[in-house]
């Protein structure tokens, strides 16, 4: 309204143009990013990398993944089963016009279940059809995804973004109906560098982005990364040594472990497509304190074949540790404003491209009135004309 003068255009003039206009819009999108950056708001060359999950237009009631659809038949037979124990015990009873009616109506209850079941089989077999075992019927590119409250999840998207820790204007963001951001950080990292302009870019990120080819692949593009590793083998949790306890000799190509040994490669095989050193010694046997390390016959240690750019991210966050609560300070800020701008339901529109442009119209109006905020109005029309 704004924009056009006061006009008051009705809601379907306004859904007919989001949907008409998506690359047109996306493209407004970036070109307000540059805009800032000729404005000089985007000169730190350091961007926080996060996702979030938001709602779509699909009830978690319209989605089936494999583990509902078993949750829900479990539902149903016990239901089924209770309805006819109750049958069995209504046939054991004096005939009166109260039990009649009763029986009649638990014998429609089972026909209804039947029908639920039925189509509940329907839905099963669609799912099993699909390439990730999961359909939703109301926006079909949704997801059902975990969401950081324990036992919670929407269906919904991931919203990526990279926001730039200064102003926190959102530099560059992504919308994928995939529920991990494990495989996001070096494609969103290199969008937001390409975007800056720049050779060098700083990015901070969560644990939930740990992957070692994307870290590895960030490296190579001249984007320093800062995240934490998350404890996933369990080991530290029973009380022994972790991986980080074993000291690494470059030079000698041995690790050293907490009772002084040296830890010899032996051999090399890949997993999962990383090449893996491994490393162990004899000593092991032997050791006053091998209760506290392996319950093997001996503790073995594997380093990938580039380790050392892990050893470098957690040096780098070993240094800076205030870089996490920094990036949870400058991605709370637009998250936070997107989604109350969006209200409980999030997003209006169906399918990927489209929830892709009703996105960007909001990553827009975001970086707009954060500039607004940062400049005032008046020199933002001046730079918009210029
Ligand atoms: S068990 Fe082996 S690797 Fe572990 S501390 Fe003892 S000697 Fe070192």
């Amino acid at each position: 309204m704004w924009l056009t003068c006061r006009l008051v255009p009705d809601h379907k003039t306004i859904a007919d143009f989001r949907k008409n206009n998506g690359s047109a819009i996306k493209r407004v999108c970036a070109q307000f990013i540059e805009l800032c950056r000729q404005m000089g708001l985007l000169t730190t060359s350091s961007v926080a990398i996060d996702g979030s999950k938001f709602k779509a237009v699909n009830t978690r009631d319209k989605n089936f993944t494999r583990g509902k659809v078993e949750r829900r038949r479990a539902q149903l037979e016990e239901s089924v089963a209770r309805y006819l124990a109750q049958l069995d015990t209504a046939d054991r009873q004096e005939p009166s016009e109260e039990l009649a009616a009763k029986t009649d109506h638990l014998k429609e209850k089972l026909v209804k279940l039947e029908s639920v079941m039925q189509r509940l089989a329907a839905m099963e077999k669609l799912m099993l059809a699909s390439s990730d075992q999961q359909i939703s019927l109301t926006d079909p590119d949704s997801r059902s995804m975990a969401t950081s409250g324990r036992g919670s999840g929407v269906v919904g998207y991931n919203v990526q973004v990279a926001v730039d820790t200064k102003h926190h204007l959102i530099v560059t963001h992504e919308v994928t109906n995939d529920g991990s951001d494990r495989a996001q950080l070096a494609n969103i990292a290199s969008q937001a560098k390409q975007v800056l302009g720049v050779d060098e870019l700083q990015a901070v990120a969560d644990r939930g982005y740990y992957s070692s080819e994307e870290i590895l692949a960030c490296h190579e593009a001249g984007i320093t990364v800062t995240l934490p590793k998350p404890v996933t083998s369990g080991i530290e949790a029973k009380g022994r040594f972790g991986k980080q306890d074993f000291r690494y000799l470059a030079e000698e190509d041995v690790y050293v472990c907490p009772a002084g040994e040296k830890l010899a490669y032996h051999y090399t095989n890949e997993e999962k497509g990383l090449v893996l050193h491994r490393y162990w010694t004899n000593a092991c046997q032997s050791c006053a304190i091998k209760n506290r390390c392996t319950t093997g016959k001996e503790r073995r240690i594997m380093r990938w074949k580039h380790e050392q750019v892990l050893e470098i991210v957690q040096k780098r966050l070993d240094k800076n540790p205030q870089a996490m609560r920094q990036r949870r300070e400058t991605v709370e800020h637009p998250f936070g404003t997107l989604k109350m701008r969006m209200g409980a339901t999030h997003f209006l529109m169906k399918r990927l491209p489209k929830v892709a442009t009703e996105m960007a119209l909001h990553v827009l109006a975001y970086n707009l009135t954060r500039v607004m905020n940062i400049l005032g109005i008046q020199p933002l029309m001046t730079a918009i004309r210029a």
